[in-house]
Formats: structure tokens, sequence, C-alpha cells
């Protein structure tokens, strides 16, 4: 298939799709929300339907995906885990005779940042969503510890090491700051690889586990995709969760000599498009007079010609707070001038009254913009796929 990444309209919050040569499926974060949790959005859109209608089903008809990267244990980041997928032993799975919209979705292997292992404290709270990803890996773990091993359904890998060498005994399936790997669901992957950016070692004292905390311990992966078999045409994906400035300086310190490591040609905005991604100073309190920080900045300037970047928030409107924040929108966009890119923002494709998937092909040329599947469209597709009556059947 022609690989593609799906990023779907779920407001300030994540949900981004991979999809590989071979059909692999990598899901970077969930925001499900039920209209009804969320009064000032009743209209939300599906999302749970465009996410099922973009995924495999294996041979039990199960819809499935082979990794499920949470970036960070935030709400907006794992929101309808447990409504719609499959959380406790591969072999307890209870769905196989339901309805398909009804079936939960099977994570093949869990890839998550190490934070999750902290003890709970005041300052570490983690929503019900969150706490059952944290259940879910700690039970992926412990089988791996016991047997040396796990089955599909029961695997996970780690990103990043924890603090204390509480992460030193994981081995196998510890990806270290930095590591450049193709394995997913116990095998090699011939048509993608990924570096691991950060976490790296995450030793922030326990009493400063808070929401800065956990936003720093975001996983950022730099994914590098094969457009054709023979791997000859590669394009980059680089997702941060809500990585913020510090984090962003901290990598461009570490990688200035060699900044083809922060290349992309797809880049999801960090934390919403938030201003402090990009500065120190808070939108808030200094407006048009922030600085923007310029390790930050060059870290994620290393866009390639034709890049994409795409926000993953609601419209972003001037003097609507942060984030999403105009101004970061305007770096990225001035980012983005040299090498004729484009900015797309999830809360406003194609329409802000009515946003729809963003899918990007990743075609041999580079990455390119799919027309989306507005409601129009679906009908007309529609109309033209139906049978035309009188035609004798
Ligand atoms: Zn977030």
């Amino acid at each position: 298939m022609q690989p593609v990444i799906s990023f779907f309209p779920v407001g300030n919050g994540d949900m981004s799709l991979i999809r590989l040569l071979d059909g692999t499926a990598i899901l970077i974060d969930c925001r499900i929300r039920l209209a009804a949790d969320d009064p000032s959005d009743p209209d939300a859109r599906d999302v749970a339907k465009d996410l099922r209608d973009r995924l495999p089903r294996d041979d039990n008809g199960r819809p499935y995906v082979d990794a499920f990267l949470l970036s960070h244990p935030d709400e907006d980041h794992c929101c309808g885990l447990r409504r719609h997928f499959h959380l406790g032993a591969a072999e307890d799975y209870a769905d196989d005779s339901k309805p398909d919209e009804e079936k939960k979705i099977f994570i093949r292997e869990m890839w998550s940042s190490p934070i999750i292992f902290r003890r709970k404290s005041k300052l570490h709270v983690l929503c019900e969503d969150a706490k059952a990803w944290a259940a879910e890996a700690r039970r992926r773990v412990k089988l791996f510890r016991e047997q040396g091993w796990a089955s599909e359904g029961n695997r996970i890998l780690i990103m990043g090491e924890d603090k204390d060498g509480k992460t030193d005994d994981l081995g196998a399936i510890l990806i270290k700051s930095d590591d450049v790997f193709s394995r997913i669901n116990g095998a090699t992957n011939n048509y993608f690889s990924a570096r691991l950016l950060a976490p790296s070692l995450v030793c922030d004292d326990e009493e400063e586990i808070d929401l800065r905390a956990k936003n720093r311990s975001s996983v950022i992966l730099n994914f590098e995709i094969w457009a054709t078999p023979v791997g000859m045409n590669r394009y980059r994906f680089l997702t941060g969760g809500d990585a913020e400035v510090d984090i962003w300086e901290r990598l461009w310190e570490r990688y200035e000599a060699t900044p083809d490591v922060l290349e992309y040609d797809i880049l999801e905005t960090p934390h919403h498009c938030s201003w402090r991604v990009l500065s120190h100073d808070s939108w808030s309190n200094y407006g048009e007079a922030a600085q923007v920080s310029a390790g930050a900045r060059a870290a994620l300037s290393q866009a390639r010609y034709g890049a994409k970047i795409v926000a993953s928030c609601k419209p972003i409107v001037e003097g609507d707070g942060d984030p999403p924040c105009t101004r970061a929108k305007r770096e990225f966009e001035a980012i983005l001038d040299p090498v004729d890119g484009k900015f797309v923002c999830t809360g406003e494709t194609p329409h802000t009254w009515a946003p729809a998937p963003i899918d990007i092909d990743i075609a041999a040329g580079g990455p390119r913009l799919r027309e989306p599947r507005t409601a129009t469209a679906a009908a007309a597709t529609a109309a033209a796929a139906a049978p035309r009556a009188g035609c004798g059947d």
C-alpha cells in the first residue's frame, strides 16, 4: 500500500496514524472523546470511526495496531483508551463475535515513556485512561521480566531510560536515547526506522513530577518512512508530544554539529502549536515582546524542501490564548517559507466548521496532502459507486 500518515481532528490533543508500505500500523496517542464528555464541542467529529476506517483487521477480524506509542500520559493524548482498546492479556480478548464497530482495537505492542513507572504522588496525577495505560504497561513489562519474551498483544518497548537504573534490566525491550531502531511487534520491519531523540534519562526529583515534567518526558521520535520498497525514497516524520522549549534547546545542543538528525519532511508541531515550544517567555505576559529561543527554533527548523508542518489543535485564532498560539504559527510558517513548505491545522482542515482527518501520502516524490474526505465528497463517491436502478439485477 501507499504509506500514509493521518492526523485526526481531536481539538487540542494528538492522534495520528502511520501506515507503512506493508500495511503495518503505528498509532501515536489517542484522543477519542464522547461528544457528551465535552459540552463545549457537542458536534465533535466521530474520530473513532475515522481511525477504525484506517486500521487493518487480523485473521480473527480484529482491528489492530502493530504499535501504539503514547508520547506521555496526559488526558489529551490517551482519552478513550479504555473504551476503544483491549487492555489485559491478549488471550482474554472477548470481542470476536461482536460487530466490527464494537470490537476493541488490539494493541500488538505498546511503546511507552518510562515516566509511567513513577510512583504516584500529589503532583504526579494521572487520569483514568493514563492509569489504565500504566497498569497495562506494567503487566507487559512484568511478563517480559518473568519469561524473557512476550507474544503478540503482550509486547512492549520502553522509550528511554529511567533514573536510578530502574530500566537497566529491560535489555531487549529498552530503546535508549539516540538509538535508531526498526523493530516492531517482535520483528524487524524493512520499511521504517526511527531515532529516539527523547526522553533522555528522566531524572527529575519525584517532587518535580508535575505537568511540565510530564511534558518533558514526552517521547520524541524521528521516523524515516520508505515510500518505495527499495528504500531509495525515504521521508522523515518528526513527532514530539508536548515537549517544550528546554527539551528542544537541549536537542539543538546535542545535534548542532549533525543537524541532519533533526531534519524532517513532516513535523507535528509539539504541544498543539504552543508558544511554550519556542520561548521561555509566556505569551500571556509578554505577547509580541516575547523572545524566541534561538536553540529551540533551530532544532525545529531543519525542514526539508516541500516540508509539511501539522498543528494538532483547535483553530488558531488571534487573541484566543495559548495553545494554539498565532505567533507560534507565524514562526512555523517562517521556517517553511524558504523550503516552499505548507502549514496545516487539524482544526481548520478543510473547514473550521467541519474538520476532517488530514491524510498525507508518503509518495515517491515526497509527502503529498490528500484531498480531504468531506461529507460532500464522500456522498459523491457513494453515489458514483452505488448500483444504478433499472440495470437488471
Ligand atoms: Zn497535549
